[in-house]
């Protein structure tokens, strides 16, 4: 059959970019220090040689075989969209000059580092001429690829396919408005007594970082967790999905929820349909990312879902409190009822990372328009650490002390990542959609996780979302699991449950 060669083509390609996913596993957990110049140079000559495998001639060739193959009637719809999604992001590649792709990589590298030099002295304009020149080209990108409206909807289509600025602008339009309210109402509930804070040593965080996620279904057969410095999760296809995670040794909190979320992420690529292994289904073409799942906000629902709707929830610590009593003998004397009001306690704070379920969107909401001014060229990037100060006031009623703690916290700009950040919020939306959807349409689903019990939740995402890997666009995912493309209702009854039902 003439698509072989193209499946073969991708496979290959696929096998490079698990093997940079492995390298970028190693950088980021076991290697020393000073090897990160010789690792750069692995990546980036890997992630070349995927490029150049994804759209020289050759490549060519083989897609307009598989084009004609799929024409003809009777050819099944899934190879159909196969071909599709190559096509599409063949032709986004060719639009891309090499020139422009060597610069960003290079860039990257020296913009990287600049940010860690400049975050940990608090020094803003030693960073701003390479913030200025990532803009530059991030926008010569957006160009490249195509607009019309705004240059920002070239770039989040490469992260979050269906959302534009104006869309998400309308999003933000009915959210911000309703977690001003729930936030407020949030606040004015008693406070929560500290009982997260204590000596825990890391050993034991991460014995039961990892009970917890065998706990929600993570299979530690084709998996293994390690402690690194801000976690992420990370796969060399489904059969090897790494997660990570990190420990304060005065705060138990942290490596609960990160791991949680990260094993909410490796759920979903460790159950992708084992016939989509080295396939199109499995790899960010255009990204030249192998990943399982269909949008990062599809993603982040998953992480989140986990973390936020399971891990938060009285019922899942109903039946794991005496996991952490066993960890953290501390905790015999604390009444379950504190432990849920402390982890689900709202305040707002300067640092995205660290935000609660009610001001993360704040965070990121911020961000969006920020980004969007950059690229426009309506704010200039040595007028960011102002603006900054200025939105986060408006958004969170908070005063900036210094860039470190504002315009300085996250990595993404500096690692070329101009367009991302919606797909959190994204995410937190889509989470909700799902969860309530599962919930109503078993009443075992919910039984269960009274029970404490993920099983049938499982199950149903599983068919539902994580066996389709990147099959289906985002919208069409949710149409068909939920019924109706992204709605916001859903995440704002979650809240609103939760942070201002007094009977909580
Ligand atoms: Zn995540």
């Amino acid at each position: 059959m003439s698509l072989e060669p193209l499946k073969e083509r991708i496979g290959a390609i696929n096998d490079l970019l698990t093997t940079v996913n492995l390298l970028v596993w190693d950088s980021r957990t076991m290697m020393p220090a000073g090897g990160a110049a010789a690792r750069g140079r692995q990546v980036a000559t890997l992630t070349r040689l995927a490029r150049d495998l994804a759209c020289d001639d050759d490549m060519m060739r083989r897609l307009e075989v598989a084009e004609r193959d799929v024409a003809v009637a009777g050819v099944p719809e899934i190879d159909r969209a196969a071909v599709r999604q190559v096509r599409g992001a063949v032709d986004a590649h060719r639009r891309i000059p090499a020139e422009l792709v060597e610069r960003r990589a290079r860039l990257q590298a020296s913009a990287t580092q600049s940010w860690i030099d400049a975050r940990a002295r608090d020094d803003f304009a030693s960073f701003e001429p390479l913030l200025a020149e990532t803009i530059v080209l991030a926008r010569a990108l957006a160009d490249a690829l195509g607009w019309s409206e705004h240059p920002y909807d070239a770039l989040v289509n490469l992260y979050e396919p269906g959302e534009t600025l104006a869309s998400l602008r309308a999003l933000f339009g009915e959210l911000r408005p309703e977690l001003k309210r729930i936030l407020a109402g949030a606040q004015a509930r008693p406070p929560a007594r500290d009982v997260l804070s204590g000596d825990f040593p890391p050993a034991e965080q991460l014995a039961l970082s990892a009970r917890l996620a065998a706990a929600i279904g993570y299979d530690f057969k084709h998996g293994r967790i390690d402690p690194t410095v801000h976690p992420f999760e990370i796969s060399f296809t489904r059969d090897d999905v790494r997660i990570t995670t990190r420990f304060k040794p005065n705060h138990v909190a942290q490596s609960i929820f990160g791991t949680l979320h990260e094993a909410g992420h490796g759920l979903y690529e460790q159950n992708v349909d084992p016939s989509f292994t080295r396939s199109i289904f499995a790899t960010d073409l255009l990204g030249l990312y192998a990943v399982g799942g269909t949008s990062y906000g599809a993603h982040e629902s998953q992480s989140r879902l986990f973390e936020n709707h399971v891990g938060r929830s009285a019922a899942f610590w109903r039946r794991r409190y005496p996991d952490l009593v066993t960890a953290f003998p501390v905790f015999a004397s604390v009444p379950l009822e504190a432990f849920l009001a402390a982890i689900t306690r709202v305040s707002p704070g300067l640092i995205r990372t660290d935000a609660d379920e009610v001001t993360y969107d704040f965070h990121v909401m911020v961000r969006v328009e920020i980004e969007a001014a950059l690229l426009d060229g309506s704010l200039a990037a040595r007028d960011l650490p102002e603006v900054w100060r200025e939105q986060v006031r408006a958004n969170l009623g908070l005063e900036v002390p210094n860039d470190r703690e504002g315009c300085l916290q996250d990595a993404h700009w500096a690692a070329g990542l101009v367009g991302s950040f919606c797909t959190y919020t994204i995410g937190n939306i889509m989470a909700a959609q799902l969860f309530e959807t599962a919930c109503a349409s078993s009443p075992q689903i919910r039984t269960a996780l009274e029970e404490g019990d993920v099983g049938p939740l499982s199950s149903w995402l599983r068919e539902s979302v994580w066996r389709h890997g990147r099959r289906f666009h985002r919208n069409d995912l949710l149409a068909q699991a939920t019924g109706s493309t992204l709605k916001l209702a859903p995440y704002l009854r979650h809240l609103s449950q939760r942070y201002l039902d007094p009977a909580r």
